[in-house]
């Protein structure tokens, strides 16, 4: 009785794991349609001066709505794009449109406007394109100066490879673009690296903000991660501020940007505009 028990179980196990792969090879295939298709969108999220509340740059965040109109999250298809190799089109494209997006609303504004826009890269962009020339093409392509345009990469980059990457960052240094380390806190990574390579900006992660105002433990991270970059030069951005209360105290800490909910949702090319003409309260 308990052998045949276990063979049924072994193959209900097979019959999962099945679903899951064939579940997984139907999202890659629908993925590559959507990037051949540009059915993917990028919504902007915007990242303030907790001093002032000015808007000094976009976060750009890939969004993607399925023909059946479900939308699934980027933390459910970038995996898929990552391991497929999709992401080396769907990278291209995002940086294409961000900085499309940003030159629209340059000229719509009549002047370059004083707004960064940041894009996610992924690591393995970094290892298989060439993307320092790809990034400096798309400058060019759209009149935008580098300095205009934060990439940011995860810790994970430099876990696989280190040689190569600083040599990567180098190069799109080259390009004008500035450096941000996005999620810091959460990866494996020594801290020489980042006396090593060029990075300009660290982004605290989301998870040592949400409820930092009740975790002495998380105010304690926040607080050593900000005595870090303000030693090494960088400036600092809090991720997933979603309260007036957090806004203020990461002030007095003494990071400079925030970003989240308490700001603004990521929103589309068009509200996000209007949110840079808006009167500020
Ligand atoms: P990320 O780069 O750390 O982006 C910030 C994420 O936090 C976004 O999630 C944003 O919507 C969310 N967020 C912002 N403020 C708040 C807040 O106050 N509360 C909460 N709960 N969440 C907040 P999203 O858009 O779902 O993206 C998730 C991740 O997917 C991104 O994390 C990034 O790693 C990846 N991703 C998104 N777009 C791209 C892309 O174009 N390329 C690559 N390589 N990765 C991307
Ligand atoms: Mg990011
Ligand atoms: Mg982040
Ligand atoms: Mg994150």
């Amino acid at each position: 009785v308990r052998r045949s028990k276990e063979t049924g179980q072994a193959e209900v196990y097979d019959t999962r794991a099945l679903d899951r792969a064939r579940e997984r090879f139907a999202m890659e295939t629908a993925l590559r349609r959507a990037v051949e298709a540009e059915q993917l969108t990028l919504h902007y999220q915007p990242i303030c001066d907790l001093a002032s509340g000015r808007i000094v740059a976009f976060e750009a965040l890939a969004r993607w709505t399925t023909e059946d109109g479900s939308d699934i999250p980027p933390a459910d298809f970038i995996p898929v794009a990552e391991e497929s190799g999709l992401i080396v089109p769907l990278g291209r494209w995002v940086i294409d449109r961000a900085l499309r997006t940003l030159a629209e609303w340059d000229k719509r504004a009549g002047t370059p406007l004083d707004v960064q826009m940041g894009v996610n890269i992924s690591p393995i962009q970094l290892q298989r394109d060439q993307i320092a020339p790809l990034v400096a093409d798309a400058l060019k392509t759209h009149g935008v100066t580098g300095d205009r345009l934060k990439l940011e990469l995860t810790e994970s980059a430099l876990v696989t490879d280190p040689d190569g990457t600083a040599e990567t960052l180098r190069a799109l240094k080259a390009t004008g673009a500035t450096i941000a380390m996005d999620d810091f806190g959460t990866g494996y990574s020594n801290l020489a690296y980042l006396q090593k390579l060029p990075i300009d900006t660290l982004k605290i992660d989301r998870s040592f903000v949400t409820g930092m105002m009740a975790d002495r433990d998380k105010i304690a991270i926040v607080r050593a991660v900000l005595s870090l970059a303000s030693a090494l030069g960088m400036a600092t951005v809090a991720e997933g501020i979603e309260s007036w209360a957090v806004s203020q105290t990461l002030s007095a800490l003494g990071c400079t940007y925030g970003q989240g909910y308490h700001f603004s949702r990521p929103l589309p090319a068009e509200q996000a505009y209007a949110l840079l003409e808006a009167p500020r309260g």
